[in-house]
């Protein structure tokens, strides 16, 4: 029998992290949404505003970014629509993802627009990418271990945003 939870679990743990860029992203210049205003906050590109408030308020809330290696550089967060998320998943050779994958050495996270559908998911994916740029490491562990505490944060702060 499938445990409902666990299943939300492993679609997370899915997730990927990429070191290079493809020339198509470099090369392109995507809009830079309002967010980027706000000092100190994530740029998030493609998000509703809903989307973008909790969003912001989860990286507000991740202290465990602070003094990370070129956490003076900003974050930025790409929400695809989720057919373009599976072709930009395989520019990055990432086939395994299912929602969300980082680039470490970019600062950039990429979500599928599905990751939206349920706020655990959400939660959950979300925090975990956030755990590997707070350790700056690859390992699913690592990132889950830094993940379980902005969790805990994110899950009180920021809920009232998204409701
Ligand atoms: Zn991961």
């Amino acid at each position: 029998m499938k445990h409902p939870q666990s299943l939300v679990f492993w679609i997370c743990l899915q997730c990927l992290i990429v070191s290079g860029l493809p020339n198509a992203l470099t090369a392109g210049n995507p809009e830079v949404g309002p967010s980027a205003l706000l000092a100190g906050g994530p740029v998030i590109i493609g998000a509703t505003l809903l989307q973008e408030r909790f969003l912001t308020c989860v990286a507000q809330v991740s202290d465990e970014l602070r003094d990370t290696p070129n956490s003076n550089e900003r974050l930025t967060v790409v929400v695809l629509e989720h057919q373009k998320f599976l072709e930009m998943r395989e520019g990055f050779h990432a086939h395994k993802t299912k929602l969300a994958f980082s680039s470490l050495l970019a600062r950039r996270i990429y979500l599928s627009s599905r990751i939206f559908g349920d706020f655990e998911t959400l939660l959950r994916c979300i925090t975990h990418e956030l755990g590997h740029f707070a350790t700056q490491s690859v390992y699913e562990d690592h990132a889950e271990r830094a993940a379980d505490r902005i969790r805990q944060r994110a899950r009180q702060t920021c809920q009232s945003a998204v409701q």
